[in-house]
């Protein structure tokens, strides 16, 4: 059975592995269809010294697949149908899984892909509880861009920064994964959004997505522009996951009171801020990683209503790697999916 596995830093190659017994009586068994690329697969392919985890590792943090059988206690799916996963091992009984804030999870015991191994092999077996249905009329390749991308999106942009139609919105990299995520969901509910791109290519891809502006950050200071754009007031959320390159710009770019909520940090993790212009125009700056299940449900639920997500390329197993660097070098414009 292939899987997809890290040897070393740099280094992924297509390994045999096991196949799986059969399912224990609270898992189901998956054919995996696909698995979508994020930042923290480039996080890593790279090596991280401060994540734990052993060498070789199966990676693949967000994937849809088809029910193979399920265990007698997993009664909720039935063999051939489409399922997501969630990319994290947590516990289901802590009072954060209990209430419904799985990435609030206690004693979570990973993240697939990155600290356990993870989705990208043909067969697996998974906690059934940790396992989405699929609504009908979406696609493998949409469905696997749910678990992450699109449920990050849904929790940053409504559970944490509390965004209302009508509001005015600036999403960094436009063209990333997430960033085209969240033009499309704050455009659907009527909000005016400014993007930031590298390219003048991806500038028109973002504009056809539906952005009001878009600025290109290696030509023009973005805080200007979104400064002169709302006539100095600035904007009420910003929709941050570049950081250390962009994060004090993006404070400048809020109006009073505006809340700025990040993911990410992929250009650094550090920064310093003024304090002053914290508390006097009593920003609200929002830390958010991962999502819900129940986040997961409601971006499978947006993509069954038409909201497809935008996918740059669909690549076999064997060539992960040069996806991997192509998301690295930033040559991309949405989600790359690997196919099974
Ligand atoms: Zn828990």
């Amino acid at each position: 059975m292939r899987a997809l596995t890290l040897v070393a830093d740099r280094e992924l190659t297509v390994t045999d592995i096991a196949a799986p017994p059969p399912p224990a009586p609270d898992e189901v068994q998956i054919r995996v269809k696909a698995v979508a690329l994020n930042h923290i697969d480039v996080w890593g392919y790279r090596g991280m010294a401060f994540a734990k985890r052993k060498l070789p590792l199966v990676v693949g943090a967000e994937a849809s697949g088809e029910i193979v059988s399920a265990g007698e206690h997993a009664t909720r799916f039935k063999p051939g149908q489409f399922v997501v996963m969630y990319g994290a091992l947590t516990c289901g009984t802590c009072p954060a899984c209990v209430a419904g804030r799985d990435n609030l999870c206690e004693n979570v015991a990973g993240v697939l892909g990155f600290h356990v191994d993870g989705f990208a092999r043909e067969v697996m077996n998974f906690p059934a509880r940790l396992v989405i249905p699929v609504p009908d009329g979406v696609t493998a390749r949409d469905a696997a861009c749910a678990p992450i991308a699109f449920s990050t999106v849904q929790h940053m942009l409504f559970d944490n920064a509390r965004l209302q139609p009508g509001e005015t919105v600036l999403v960094h990299a436009g063209g990333s994964g997430i960033g085209t995520a969240a033009i499309l969901m704050a455009k659907q509910i009527g909000c005016t959004v400014f993007t930031t791109v590298g390219d003048d290519a991806k500038a028109e891809k973002a504009t056809a997505l539906g952005a009001d502006a878009v600025i290109n950050y290696r030509t023009e200071r973005f805080e200007h522009v979104v400064r002169k754009l709302t006539r100095k007031k600035g904007v009420d959320v910003v929709f941050e996951h570049v950081g250390a390159d962009t994060f004090n710009g993006s404070l400048l770019c809020l109006k009073r009171g505006g809340r700025l909520v990040t993911c990410g940090s992929t250009s650094g993790p550090t920064t310093t801020i003024n304090l002053m212009q914290l508390f006097q125009q009593q920003y609200r700056i929002i830390g958010s990683f991962g999502a819900s299940m129940r986040n997961i449900a409601e971006s499978l639920d947006k993509m069954a209503a038409g909201m497809k997500p935008v996918i740059d390329t669909e690549v076999p197993i064997a060539n992960v790697e040069s996806a991997l660097k192509r998301m690295e070098s930033r040559q991309v414009f949405g989600k790359i999916v690997v196919t099974f």
